[in-house]
């Protein structure tokens, strides 16, 4: 059989995404390879098709028990003969297992790092026809990465000492070069292939919101999708239990994860969720590593995570299965100071420091932008996309506004003119908002006439204003950790009573009060926040009727009963895009079930009967 007859056949899928042909084919062809691809990208297939096609069986070493379980369980609902060994598995059970690997019964056997530390494991090993090792997750052997795992340390001399030296495929989402080269270096790999890539996510709607209430706006979100599965990030323990006690608060079915709860607190909520049980997980970053679960429709961060490939790593925990998903970080200058304190204060290292601050600093670049964010995204992990809109983000979907900012721009320009030195936005924005702060009077900046002349702005809405002088090149901005502007030719002429300024806008909000008090700007910014609050979701719903749609939850219904019954999560029963497929092509028969998305002829036999059976009753029903 070729690849993409077991896609068909055992995964129900029609096609490959992209990349999953090449790596198959590299494991195939036996040369070792490092695969680098998104969260959700589908890697899990790329080493599990050539593991069912190569002799032997494929040894797969991967962090997570959970992750393991989930893998083995959708395996075998399959029909694909796997098993995991670890320390949750019985006397009885390592014994099954070890013999049916002995007489050949098991083709992908999951294992944790621990394992091959494990003398016993490694003498059987020895015996056994192996054509493969995977490594999932495998930046886990850098101490680069943010989950480093000593024990990933010790597969290097547990390949070389194989009788016969199996091809290795090395999995992860983690594109830093220091965790590459580590990879390359640290997991044994020879002569590998790399691949680098397939990382756009056109079904993730991504967005920034800035300028909101964020308790508001979140609270809007979660009642506005109540079928939908989400996780809501926040940057540090005390924001999760305050986001979460508020939704609790508000009847929303919600969970809460990070390091400061007790092992079986987590592990139930995570179990929860999962399950279905619960809609909304509301979590630190140490939630999601080994949570495969394909319908989560939307992942909210509730500030801002330190780099960009955490955050695309996390957000793109959202519409594994395919299906438009949101992805809405929400910004507030806040969140910088609280990653700057974390990296303080966690970083020995000073350079080490310094590369993070510069990862910050492309974070909140990425925050500020006005155009596309998905070309953001994939110029950051170094692809060149063709186009430079994506018309599926918040910034190609119109929630930037051009206005005319003639009058503030030429302010800046001239305020940065009489500065005659080079400075940073803050200081620059201090002085147009009047700030008497220490740095403006040993400069002797109050004196200027610009000071004070933008005190209708908050400092970081003058910021955002001289972020889009940069975009608009009226400034030019010297890299660096603490980037100082000058002005351009450009922004020279403006100073000098030249020239218009259209600027974009991602959250329009001018609060005109110049002449008022202190107290009644903050009245009347509260007031303008309000009417703000909540933009509108944009997330593009797929085309589904309203018919389609109550028939669809009547499936996720029949889901839910027989995730109960079989004690598996529903969705490795069917992931939702499943479900979809079958609301709207409603088959009749057991040959048309065969054509919906991820029924392959294991799931055909287990659930076409009762999955026919639901839609014969919802369509007699509502005729
Ligand atoms: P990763 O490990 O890269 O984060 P997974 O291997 O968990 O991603 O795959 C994510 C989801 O994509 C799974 O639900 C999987 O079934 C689905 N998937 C993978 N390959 C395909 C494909 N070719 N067509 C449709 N769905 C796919
Ligand atoms: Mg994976």
């Amino acid at each position: 059989m070729e690849p993409l007859d077991i896609l068909k056949q055992y995964f129900g899928y029609p096609s490959f995404r992209p990349g999953q042909e090449e790596v198959i084919s590299t494991l195939l062809s036996s040369q070792d390879c490092l695969a680098i691809m998104p969260t959700g990208a589908g890697k899990s297939l790329c080493y599990q098709i050539p593991g069912l096609m190569l002799p032997g069986i494929t040894l797969i070493i991967s962090p997570l028990i959970s992750l393991m379980k989930d893998q083995v369980d959708a395996l075998t609902d399959q029909d694909i003969p796997a098993a995991f060994i670890n320390s949750q598995c019985t006397l009885e059970e390592s014994k099954a297992r070890f013999s049916a690997i002995r007489i050949g019964k098991l083709k992908l056997v999951y294992v944790s790092p621990e394992r091959l530390e494990n003398d016993f494991f490694r003498s059987f090993m020895e015996n056994i026809p192996i054509s493969m090792v995977v490594i999932d997750e495998a930046h886990c052997v850098s101490q680069w990465g943010h989950d480093f795992r000593p024990s990933y340390c010790a597969i290097k001399d547990f390949i070389e000492n194989l009788p016969q030296r199996p091809v290795v495929g090395a999995f992860t989402a983690t594109a830093t070069e220091q965790v590459k080269k580590d990879m390359l270096d640290l997991l044994g790999l020879q002569q590998a292939k790399v691949f680098i890539g397939g990382f756009d996510r056109p079904n993730l709607y991504f967005s920034v919101v800035q300028n909101v209430s964020k308790a508001a706006f979140t609270l809007q979100y979660v009642k506005d999708h109540p079928e939908d599965s989400g996780i809501i990030y926040c940057a540090t323990r005390k924001v999760v239990d305050t986001v979460y006690e508020a939704l609790k608060k508000q009847g929303v079915s919600v969970g809460h994860y990070h390091a400061g709860l007790a092992d079986k607190v987590r592990k139930s909520m995570q179990e929860k969720f999962i399950y279905d049980k619960i809609q909304v997980m509301v979590a630190t970053n140490a939630f999601g590593m080994g949570i495969d679960k394909s319908n989560v429709r939307y992942v909210i961060h509730y500030q801002m995570p330190k780099n960009i490939e955490s955050y695309y790593q996390e957000a793109g925990r959202a519409g594994r299965d395919g299906l438009p998903s949101d992805c809405i970080l929400l910004f507030s200058w806040q969140d910088k100071k609280i990653q700057e304190f974390l990296i303080e204060n966690s970083v020995e290292d000073y350079s080490q420091q310094q590369i993070e601050k510069k990862q910050l600093q492309q974070m909140i670049e990425y925050c500020q932008t006005t155009h596309c964010l998905r070309h953001y995204i994939l110029r950051y992990f170094g692809e060149q996309p063709a186009w430079k809109e994506c018309h599926n983000c918040g910034n190609c979907e119109g929630e930037v506004v051009t206005e005319d900012r003639t009058k503030e721009a030429r302010l800046i320009c001239q305020c940065i003119g009489s500065m005659r030195r080079k400075f940073g936005s803050t200081l620059i924005a201090d002085v147009l908002h009047g700030t008497d702060s220490d740095r403006v009077e040993r400069y002797g900046f109050q004196r200027l006439a610009q000071f004070g002349a933008l005190s209708e702005y908050t400092t970081s809405e003058i910021r955002d204003l001289i972020t889009g002088c940069v975009e608009e090149e009226l400034l030019d901005k010297e890299p660096g950790q603490y980037p100082v502007l000058e002005l351009t030719y450009k922004g020279r002429q403006l100073a000098n009573g030249f020239g218009q300024v259209l600027l974009k806008h991602k959250a329009v909000r001018k609060v005109k009060a110049s002449t008022e008090k202190k107290e009644d700007r903050k009245k009347k910014k509260d007031e303008s926040r309000r009417i703000l609050e909540v933009p509108a979701a944009k997330r593009k719903k797929t085309a589904v009727n309203a018919a389609d749609k109550d028939l669809f939850e009547a499936l996720r219904g029949t889901r839910l009963e027989l995730s109960k019954e079989m004690g598996m999560p529903p969705y490795i029963i069917f992931p939702d895009a499943s479900l979809q497929d079958m609301a709207e092509k409603k088959p009749t028969t057991l040959d048309e079930f065969k054509d919906i998305k991820g029924v392959g002829e294991k799931k055909l036999k287990s659930y076409g009967k009762i999955f026919l059976q639901a839609i014969a009753d919802f369509v007699s029903q509502s005729s």
